[in-house]
């Protein structure tokens, strides 16, 4: 067979449950592989995450790093583990790391209600959630988190860092996901008390301006929180700072079911990393009962981004069947599968 679309995957399982939902994540593009004429999946592991620190000293190696720039896409399970720590108590994030030093500054965080049982909230409304989290990656509250801080320093200060470039694409990126959406973008920010949100907002309104087909909206970021649980059918996309984007697209996946419901993509101009949208989860890890939907719907939107639209679509429509089977259930959403069956019994709904 002659592979036409051939694409080298750069795989970063990680710590914790990300090792265990990557396995998931690996069988679903193999099972895609299988029914897409002509692709492959060059897939290659690397080290990264916590452990990786434990095991040899950088949480990130250089290797690894190249890999990442040099592959067609990056798929990751989830870094960091709550007593690994440099020595001013931050933990490690190399998916941090990755995001800056490959420029992914568009956070695509997708959340939609799969399944009526799922969500905490009573009502029609709840049924129709369907919104696009869109987080600034790469500067907002989290650009000076490398800072070196002296250990008897008597204040500590974080930067909120907006630049007129990064907020421009980052706008036009929203309003464009918004063209094939329900045509509605809200922007979350603070800019009654920071000057640096006014600047920001004024610039969403510049970009605005070039988009009369979308209608735009501005909403403080405790008022959206709100309405997030009073009214979130009324969001379709959504952008907002680093750190606004970080708190509020916890609170949205709560409204779906929780983080093993969460996929999320990191994109650049050129280069692009897919993940779950959780953490390694600790409390869960080792056990095996980790959702896994979050992981194969990420692998969907690499799909996607690459450029196999079949693919990514039979991989939603396969979760989707699965989930409409209260019998398909891991333990966070009330049943008792392994992360195995559960991403099997999603598998088994593929096409033959
Ligand atoms: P990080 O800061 O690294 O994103 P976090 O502190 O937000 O991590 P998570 O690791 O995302 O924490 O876990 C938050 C909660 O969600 C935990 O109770 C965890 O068990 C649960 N959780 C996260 N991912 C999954 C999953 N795939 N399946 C089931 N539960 C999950």
């Amino acid at each position: 067979m002659i592979h036409k679309r051939k694409y080298g995957i750069a795989v970063l399982a990680g710590d914790g449950i990300g090792e265990e939902v990557m396995r998931e994540g690996v069988k679903a593009l193999r099972a895609v592989e299988r029914r897409l004429e002509g692709v492959r999946f060059d897939l290659a592991g690397h080290p990264a995450g916590a452990g990786e620190f434990l095991r040899h000293g950088d949480p990130l190696p250089e290797p690894t790093f190249q890999a990442c720039r040099e592959a067609d896409a990056v798929l990751l399970g989830a870094m960091g583990l709550p007593g690994v720590r440099w020595p001013d108590g931050t933990e490690m994030a190399p998916q941090l790391d990755l995001r800056e030093r490959l420029d992914l500054y568009l956070g695509l965080r997708p959340v939609k209600l799969l399944h009526q049982e799922h969500t905490p909230l009573k009502g029609y409304r709840a049924a129709q959630i369907d919104l696009l989290m869109i987080r600034e990656n790469t500067e907002g509250l989290f650009s000076s988190r490398l800072q070196k801080v002296p250990p008897d320093a008597a204040e500590v200060r974080d930067e909120l860092l907006v630049s007129r470039h990064h907020s421009e694409r980052l706008f036009r990126d929203a309003f464009e996901q918004a063209r094939s959406r329900r045509r509605k973008v809200t922007l979350v920010d603070k800019s009654n008390v920071l000057p640096s949100m006014a600047f920001f907002r004024r610039i969403f309104d510049e970009v605005s301006q070039s988009y009369p087909d979308i209608t735009a909206e501005r909403v403080y970021v405790d008022a959206a929180a709100l309405y997030l649980i009073q009214r979130p059918h009324t969001f379709d996309v959504i952008v907002t700072e680093n750190m606004f984007g970080d708190i509020l697209s916890d609170l949205a996946a709560g409204l779906v079911g929780g983080m093993g419901m969460a996929p999320s993509a990191d994109i650049g101009a050129k280069h692009a990393v897919f993940q779950p949208a959780h953490g390694s989860a600790p409390d869960i890890a080792g056990q095996g009962i980790a959702n896994p939907v979050a992981m194969i719907l990420s692998a969907a939107m690499m799909l996607d981004w690459l450029g196999e639209a079949d693919g990514a679509a039979m991989l939603r429509r396969a979760v989707e069947r699965a989930l409409a089977d209260p019998a398909n259930r891991t333990r966070d959403l009330g049943g008792d599968l392994s992360t195995e069956t559960m991403g099997d019994r999603i598998l088994s709904q593929l096409p033959a």
